[in-house]
């Protein structure tokens, strides 16, 4: 994968759970182990909302989560990507009639990219995030 002109950093994401069973965050942490190592593309995961690129949210978005959720989105720097990993996240999944969901994210939050499954696999997560870079180049483009 080569970075374009306009997209000319490297690309962090952060990952928000907003209520996941955990299940998409092992494929998370699986997609960045050595055996996919993305970081040789610059791609990482960081700390910070604020230093970050893409947000990777994962759960259906339980109510006490709501107001985190979208303080962490405030906090990301234009231009950002919100890439929604997992069932839950798109439809609330397995949990889609509790009564305790404000979910899904695209209720709350604009989502960019949607990487089905339940949980996806690190090849599907990877690929979501070549979709989210083509967005921010895009993105970048139009700010320059
Ligand atoms: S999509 Fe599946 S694996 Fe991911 S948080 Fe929901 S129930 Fe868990």
């Amino acid at each position: 994968m080569k970075l374009t002109k306009s997209f000319n950093r490297s690309l962090w994401a952060f990952h928000f759970n907003s209520g996941s069973c955990n299940g998409c965050e092992i494929e998370i942490v699986a997609a960045i182990t050595p055996r996919y190592d993305p970081e040789r593309f610059g791609i990482k995961l960081v700390g910070s909302p604020r230093h970050a690129d893409v947000l990777l949210v994962t759960g259906p978005v339980v109510r006490k989560m709501r107001d985190r959720l979208e303080r962490v989105y405030q906090q990301m720097a234009d231009p950002k990507v919100v890439m929604c990993i997992g069932a839950c996240g798109t439809s609330g999944g397995p949990f889609y009639d509790s009564y305790n969901l404000d979910g899904p994210i695209d209720d709350i939050i604009p989502v960019d990219v949607y990487v089905p499954g339940c949980p996806p696999r690190p090849e599907a997560i990877i690929h979501g995030v070549v979709v989210a870079q083509q967005k921010l180049e895009r993105l970048e483009g139009e700010k320059a």
